[in-house]
């Protein structure tokens, strides 16, 4: 598929390897993300190389033998040399938008999952916008053709040769609403076709109709991605495996025998057992060494107790879930840097660097922000400025009775408000919040919490007037 041979004689060629693609799935609520990304994982699973869907480490590899067997002739595995895809598990625009790498999101390419009966939504937009700022090659997955009226589920004939010919199956209600979507998308200023129709994926969006329940169209999409990455994103995957692993911390997680472990993706380079690691952390960069490094066992060597292997090394782009003592104040979303043949001071001062471009603005007059990741912050906070809704505070982790305190010190009773984000409310501080007369607010959608705030605004001013 490359359109220049390499030299095998040439002396000078860089040592870099090529990682995988990281894909993250974005969409509006209910429109099946997390079905798509099930669906994917399974067929994994079913094909026999990724892991146990049961053990989570916040990514899925479907590695490009497993893709070719999913998408049968659609893949040929001697077309490629990317080594396959790594999907982010946790789907959603705030997901994308706060998981980084050090050159801007952490995903490289993103799958748009839109309901064929539903259209475009919020959500939609909001996620449009986000690719469109980030410049993210994605596709459209057009979700739930198969509840489109003529749709005949295990029919074999491939979706696109049904929507040509407009057969009965399909009829051209589905055509309909994959033409509306088209539609909406050059509203939004991106061109888009059918995905068979697409030359350059580039610059044109890819629209694949599929049933993430059925798994109908699912081959089609995976086979688009794998097209899209080995064209456009070849270049950007080049990576020096030797060097010391990057990485960003997806979720702070417990593990029995482990403690308190970090769910992670490493993006470049490699971490290695007994590594020497810098990790951001609630109020400074965490130094500590790599006790074990786990994978999701093979399925077939599951048996009860122990769910992950160890591995003395990983290469990027993988996931892998991180051993080490000291991660208690970890924060999703932070940075992860292996220290190998660096000054530590200077790593840190990069880790430092990194966080401080993650910058929520306060005021001394305001509600309370608490959200799940550094990234969530900051996104939830940039709305509330749109919204010139002040910020007192703003933090990273679950509500608790301090945050109460901290919220009840507000002088304006609208400001005397919680948003909490994608975290949870302590009990204690629920109980507070209750005497303290603060109100919580809590939603994983940006926009719905900060519409449920506003309606409470709304409130409070009508009962003053
Ligand atoms: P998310 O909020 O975007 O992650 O959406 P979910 O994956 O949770 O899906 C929302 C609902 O739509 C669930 O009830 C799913 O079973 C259903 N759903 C998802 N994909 C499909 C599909 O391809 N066909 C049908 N009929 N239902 C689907």
């Amino acid at each position: 598929m490359s359109d220049s041979q390499p030299d095998p004689d040439a002396q000078s060629q860089p040592t870099g390897q090529l990682r995988t693609p990281i894909v993250a799935v974005l969409g509006h609520v209910d429109h099946g993300k997390t079905t798509l990304l099930d669906t994917i994982r399974g067929s994994a699973v079913t094909e026999g190389e990724a892991g146990a869907i049961t053990q989570h480490i916040g990514s899925t590899a479907v590695p490009l033998s497993v893709i070719s067997d999913i998408a049968g002739k659609l893949v040929d595995p001697d077309d490629f040399d990317l080594p396959g895809l790594l999907f982010i598990d946790t789907p959603g625009h705030h997901s994308f938008s706060t998981l980084r790498s050090r050159g801007g999101a952490l995903a490289d390419i993103a799958i748009l999952v839109v309901d064929v009966n539903d259209g475009f939504q919020p959500q939609t937009l909001e996620a449009l916008d986000i690719l469109k700022r980030t410049q993210t090659p994605f596709v459209v997955a057009a979700n739930k053709a198969d509840t489109v009226p003529g749709w005949n589920p295990g029919d074999t004939e491939p979706i696109q040769q049904a929507i040509e010919r407009q057969n009965d199956r399909v009829e051209s209600d589905l055509n309909e609403k994959l033409y509306e979507i088209i539609g909406k998308l050059s509203d939004n200023g991106f061109s888009a076709d059918m995905y068979w129709r697409v030359q350059n994926f580039q610059n044109n969006i890819g629209v694949v109709p599929l049933s993430a329940m059925t798994g109908e169209g699912i081959p089609d999409l995976l086979t688009v991605l794998m097209g899209l990455s080995q064209r456009f994103l070849k270049a950007e995957m080049s990576i020096d495996v030797g060097g010391p692993g990057a990485g960003t911390v997806l979720e702070v997680t417990e593990e029995r025998g482990f403690g308190t472990t970090l769910d992670a993706i490493i993006y470049d380079g490699t971490i290695r057992e007994d590594d020497q690691i810098v990790v951001g952390g609630v109020n400074e960069p965490i130094v500590t060494e790599v006790r074990a490094l786990l994978k999701p066992k093979p399925l077939s060597e599951i048996r009860t107790e122990k769910e992950f292997e160890t591995v003395e090394e990983i290469a990027a782009a993988d996931g892998v879930k991180i051993a080490a003592p000291d991660l208690d104040d970890a924060m999703a979303g932070a940075p992860i840097r292996v220290v190998r043949d660096q000054d530590l001071d200077d790593v840190i001062a990069d880790v430092r660097k990194e966080l401080a471009e993650i910058e929520v603005q306060t005021e001394e007059e305001g509600v309370t922000v608490k959200a799940d990741t550094l990234g969530s912050l900051e996104a939830i906070s940039g709305t509330l400025e749109d919204e010139e809704i002040p910020i007192m505070h703003a933090e990273v982790g679950d509500v608790a009775p301090r945050d109460v305190r901290m919220a009840a010190t507000a002088d304006d009773p609208k400001h005397q408000a919680i948003l909490a984000f994608g975290v949870d409310i302590l009990d204690d501080a629920r109980r507070l919040a209750e005497q303290e007369d603060v109100d919580i607010f809590e939603d994983d959608v940006i926009y719905q919490l900060v519409e449920d705030y506003d309606e409470h605004v709304t409130a409070i001013e009508t009962a003053q007037q």
